[in-house]
């Protein structure tokens, strides 16, 4: 990987990081590189005993370079992943297991199944409204690890992060923040004291709903120092699990990453703008919206039955899940059973894209007064 020059704005870091060396005549992009195995290294660890593995469920060049740009952008070292939710699952499982876990009332609802069966295996789980700063830190007392995600999915509550993180790091509460709805464009959990960051990097990072992938980043390790204990941790659980990514996702990962930057950028002002008018809109009930990101939902004033009929009148709009691509999704959560009751049935969850804010809002208005 071409090394690059320190302190590069993120917009920079999107497009020059994981780039192969710049040797003449070679490839500014690296290559899809499509091997199980490698030629075996001389064996030079003690007792002859080979040091690489030199197998593709260990490392591959294509995730290496898509690694680099997200570790960059996080400020630590990134493992890619099949997808978010295996992502998840090898921080949940590598987290220590012998005391309770602080978790989201209403996390992602995967992620949610995920920490019921943690609970259901005998674990304690304290749930916590992530507003409540104050009954987040008081759940923190005698916990082991807490699990954050903010904003959350789909109620768009946002956690005060370097109140908490702070605080969970003082009393040594191992911190993991699922960063997918808010990217590192807008926070860096782990400048703030975060062990593990986690991605569904199907969303914001490769950004065209085109492939499935998860990461974690953890702390950047320094080649004269042991490896960070997570990043070891990680690395392990994906070698022996085997969630790994294919080549050619992690590719097309890279690709997307390259537009990051422009991507969020207009998605952001676009919902700016949908969320202004929304709040005025005589359909909508209440608008759920941070201030800043591309991540919206509102109630409308109705039924579910109307809210589902507000999501199949767009014609811009996909009635679809997911979130985090160019093209702008409209989703009635309560639709899935797994979603919690604390989730409004007339909820709709808006990821905003990035086409012209003045037919989205057409498209819209027109579905809500229909
Ligand atoms: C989508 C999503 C996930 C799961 O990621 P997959 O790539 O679908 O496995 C996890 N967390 C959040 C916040 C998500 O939006």
């Amino acid at each position: 990987m071409t090394d690059l020059p320190p302190d590069l704005a993120p917009a920079t870091v999107v497009v020059a990081a994981g780039r192969p060396p710049r040797s003449p005549g070679a490839p500014i992009n690296p290559p899809i590189e499509l091997s199980s195995t490698y030629a075996a290294h001389p064996a030079t660890g003690p007792d002859g005993v080979a040091l690489n593995l030199g197998y593709g469920r260990a490392s591959n060049a294509t995730w290496a370079a898509f690694e680099a740009a997200v570790g960059t952008l996080e400020g630590g070292d990134a493992l890619c992943f099949a997808s978010g939710m295996a992502a998840i699952s090898a921080a949940l499982t590598v987290l220590p297991a012998d005391g309770p876990l602080v978790a989201p009332l209403t996390p992602y609802n995967t992620s949610g199944a995920l920490i019921g069966e943690v609970e259901a295996a005998g674990r304690e789980i304290r749930r916590v409204d992530v507003e409540d700063t104050v009954a987040v830190i008081a759940a923190l007392h005698g916990a082991r690890a807490i699990w954050l995600e903010s904003p959350t999915n789909p109620l768009m509550q946002v956690a005060d992060l370097p109140v908490i993180i702070a605080e969970a790091a003082a009393r040594g509460v191992v911190v993991v923040v699922d960063n997918t709805f808010a990217t590192p464009l807008v926070q860096q959990p782990l400048a703030l004291g975060a062990d593990i960051v986690v991605h569904s990097a199907t969303k914001y990072l490769s950004g065209h709903s085109d492939l499935l992938m998860g990461v974690t980043v953890t702390r950047a390790g320094t080649p004269d120092a042991a490896p960070d204990r997570w990043y070891a941790a990680l690395l392990a659980h994906r070698t022996r699990h085997g969630a790994i990514a294919g080549p050619f996702e992690a590719w097309l990962a890279l690709r997307g990453i390259r537009t990051l930057h422009v991507r969020h950028e207009r998605a952001c002002a676009n919902a700016a703008e949908l969320a202004r008018r929304l709040g005025e809109h005589p359909s909508v009930s209440r608008v759920r919206y941070p201030g800043w990101g591309a991540m919206l939902a509102i109630e409308v004033a109705g039924s579910a039955l109307d809210a589902e009929r507000v999501a199949s009148a767009c014609q811009v709009w996909l009635g679809a899940t997911s979130l985090g691509g160019v093209e702008s999704l409209i989703e009635r959560r309560r639709r899935y059973p797994g979603e919690s009751v604390l989730v409004p049935e007339s909820l709709l969850r808006l990821s905003v894209g990035i086409e012209d804010v003045e037919d989205l809002w057409r498209d819209l208005d027109h579905a809500l007064r229909a």
